[in-house]
């Protein structure tokens, strides 16, 4: 099938690819002009991995184009996808103007092609519940062309983006049609495994659907996340509870693991955007309300602790913080963990050396020369008085751990994310705080 692709940031970079390898034909639309040139040149504007490779694939081929102009990919397209940001405003709230004025491009271009054939707008975006129904109406209302729109809301994490978009758990699509649905049904056929996997509601079911997720993942979190309070008053271990609630069927190990706090470019921003849904529908929503709180104190937990135990005023004191990306294998700093770490410690007046593998030009452009960049790791440590590891870089676990002990002023080490190995720690004479286990001291 002919599609466009609204938008090529991590969804519909990701999107666009994996659909021109599966065999249709796609033309992806960015107005950013240095994404564009970079994506013309043939190269990946983001890190994912296994992106660059499927994307050198499919440009040489020509499955995929790439454009600035809405008009060109629209003309030929039976599908349009709207993969534009939804970023978060001050408030909380969600701000739509990147979907507004996405959706007045494709209607603009909609309604110069005067064209008879039927064109399906997919929404990929996350968007408030009732956003689609409003798309069709002004699409309705605005243009004669003949369309349908859908919500089919993404799933995919970024660092593995492109296999979760290769073998996605379900597909999600709201629509009130049952010729988008079968549009739908046909143009994701080579990934649907399951027939159970392709689900179809309506349009709010799909797009609650993507904030509940998100919401419900953030929440098990943020639990286990309150969870290391407790374990640190008793001297409990939070991994072995993990593993002890984990195991049951209904609770399920994924997403049960502590650390200094949850960040990305999603969680933080559609808990956020629940809690105003929330709100438009007259009430106040307790629990995405928690979850955020929890999320907030744990930032500010682990710098508290580490003032606590640095033996020494943190104020002139230097500390390493190791990870910078929200997560491991992406260079997205989006709401990352390592933002508010890096702003507590340097409001406390300490010295901030910071390292990551892939985030660190994006967070230079935040903290500017308030920090210094470190090219690796073990120079970031060198001379440190603590490191605090904010990401769960592989990395950082096989680093020369004797060595970096050595130059450090005192080998003490903060692990906001329970990733280093206790055992290495302690042969290696550093005092270790993991967060919610029992530290070597
Ligand atoms: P992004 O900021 O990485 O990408 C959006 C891209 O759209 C940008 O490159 C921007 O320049 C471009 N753009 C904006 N307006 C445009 C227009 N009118 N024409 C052409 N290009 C335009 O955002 P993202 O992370 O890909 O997220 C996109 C949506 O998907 C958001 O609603 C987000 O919540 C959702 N989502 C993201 C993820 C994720 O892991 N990043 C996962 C699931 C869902």
């Amino acid at each position: 099938m002919d599609v466009a692709i609204i938008g090529c940031g991590y969804v519909g970079l990701v999107t666009g690819t994996c659909l021109a390898a599966i065999g249709h034909t796609v033309k992806g639309v960015e107005k950013d002009p240095r994404k564009l040139k970079t994506l013309q040149d043939g190269h990946c504007p983001i890190f994912e991995p296994g992106l660059q490779e499927l994307l050198n694939e499919n440009y040489a081929s020509g499955q995929i184009q790439f454009t600035g102009n809405v008009k060109d990919a629209v003309r030929d397209a039976e599908v349009v996808f709207l993969c534009v940001g939804t970023p978060p405003k001050p408030d909380g709230t969600v701000d739509m103007s990147f979907l507004e004025g996405a959706g007045k491009e494709v209607c603009d271009a909609l309604a110069e092609m005067n064209s008879e054939y039927l064109v399906t707008i997919v929404v990929k975006s996350t968007v408030p519940a009732g956003t689609n129904r409003k798309l069709y109406n002004f699409l309705r209302e605005q243009t004669k062309a003949h369309v349908q729109v859908v919500s089919n809301p993404e799933f995919l994490k970024e660092g593995t983006a492109v296999q979760d978009c290769m073998n996605p758990d379900r597909i999600v699509i709201g629509g009130e049609s049952p010729e988008a649905f079968r549009m739908m049904r046909r143009l994701y056929d080579p990934l649907i495994k399951r027939e159970d996997n392709f689900m179809t509601m309506n349009w709010e079911s799909a797009e609650l659907t993507k904030y509940a997720a998100n919401s419900m993942l953030a929440a098990r979190i943020s639990f286990m996340n309150e969870m290391t309070i407790l374990c640190e008053f008793y001297g409990a271990d939070v991994e072995d509870i993990r593993k002890g609630i984990g195991s049951d069927n209904r609770i399920g190990p994924a997403f049960l693991r502590a650390g200094c706090g949850y960040g990305g470019s999603c969680f933080p921003k559609d808990v956020a955007a629940m809690e105003h849904i929330s709100k438009a529908a007259g009430y106040e929503n307790l629990f995405t309300n928690a979850i955020q709180t929890v999320n907030k104190n744990q930032k500010k937990r682990f710098v508290d602790k580490i003032e606590a135990k640095l033996g020494r005023p943190i104020a002139g004191a230097t500390i390493a913080v190791w990870g910078l990306a929200f997560k491991a294998d992406t260079d997205d700093i989006r709401e990352s963990a390592a933002l508010d770490v890096i702003q507590y410690l340097l409001d406390k007046g300490a010295t901030v050396r910071a390292h990551d593998y892939k985030g660190m030009e994006h967070m230079k452009q935040v903290f500017k020369d308030q920090v210094e960049w470190c090219t690796d790791p073990v120079t970031a440590a060198a001379g440190a008085d603590a490191v605090a590891l904010t990401t769960d870089w592989p990395q950082y676990t096989t680093l020369p751990f004797r060595k970096i002990a050595a130059t450090m002023n005192q080998p003490m080490i903060f692990d906001g994310r329970n990733c280093l190995h206790r055992d290495v720690m302690r042969e290696n004479g550093f005092q270790y705080f993991p967060m919610g286990r029992p530290p070597v001291e």
